[in-house]
């Protein structure tokens, strides 16, 4: 009976930020559960891992030493909140999610997130595998070139130069990977909520979840 908000949707459909404002606005608890993938990814690379050893990959997410403290990721004892927002760490996660065992090995994870007196979720399987019986199920998108567009501000943003013609490849590539995967594909979960966010901004977007929220 604690209350969950599943928000899924495709890469930077802008979902992260919506589910954040939504969280802070009902003072629910927040999973990232995109960071858990990266997380997993990151860990993998640096301990030489190859990404296709389904067993190997499995393992170290079973054993993820992740903390989340006030918008900080941890793995371990460091902080690589920046870290793992890279493009490469992302490709690389949205190959290990393709792994049974790695989605499994992070069910119970997830699974801990809902606590009083709620939860948002964001991610790409909330609404579908984690929590079917959330109160509340959204599938936030947006077309492939508003979000290119997005992901390309945020980095031109942040000093990272950018092209758009590879931004646009790379997040085809990626929806591609989500959405024809045998394992939690990318789907709207049942009586899941559509929201286009190609022409809204963030605001009108939590306001829209808010209000769904309250029906
Ligand atoms: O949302 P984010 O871009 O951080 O997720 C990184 C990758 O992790 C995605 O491309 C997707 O393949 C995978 N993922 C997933 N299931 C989730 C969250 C993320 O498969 N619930």
């Amino acid at each position: 009976h604690i209350p969950v908000i599943t928000i899924d949707g495709p890469t930077a459909s802008g979902k992260g930020t919506v589910a954040a404002k939504v969280a802070e606005r009902l003072g629910f608890h927040l999973l990232d559960s995109g960071a858990l993938y990266r997380l997993t990814a990151l860990s993998s690379m640096r301990a030489g891992v190859s990404l296709i050893d389904e067993h190997a990959v499995a393992q170290l997410a079973e054993a993820l030493p992740a903390r989340f403290a006030n918008g900080d990721i941890f793995l371990g004892e460091e902080e690589v909140g920046a870290v793992i927002r890279a493009e490469e760490v992302g490709n690389n996660a949205s190959k290990i999610a393709a792994l049974p065992a790695v989605r499994q090995a992070l069910y119970a994870l997830q699974l801990a997130f809902r606590k009083a007196p709620g939860l948002v979720a964001d991610g790409r399987d909330m609404g579908t595998v984690i929590f079917p019986n959330a109160k509340l199920k959204v599938f936030l998108t947006a077309s492939v070139e508003a979000r290119a567009e997005r992901r390309y501000k945020q980095l031109i943003d942040k000093g990272i130069s950018a092209n758009m013609e590879g931004l646009l490849a790379d997040l085809q590539a990626r929806d591609e990977r989500d959405t024809h995967r045998t394992v939690a594909p990318l789907v709207p979960a049942e009586g899941a909520y559509i929201l286009d966010t190609s022409d809204m901004t963030v605001d009108v977007a939590v306001e829209q979840v808010l209000h769904w929220y309250s029906l």
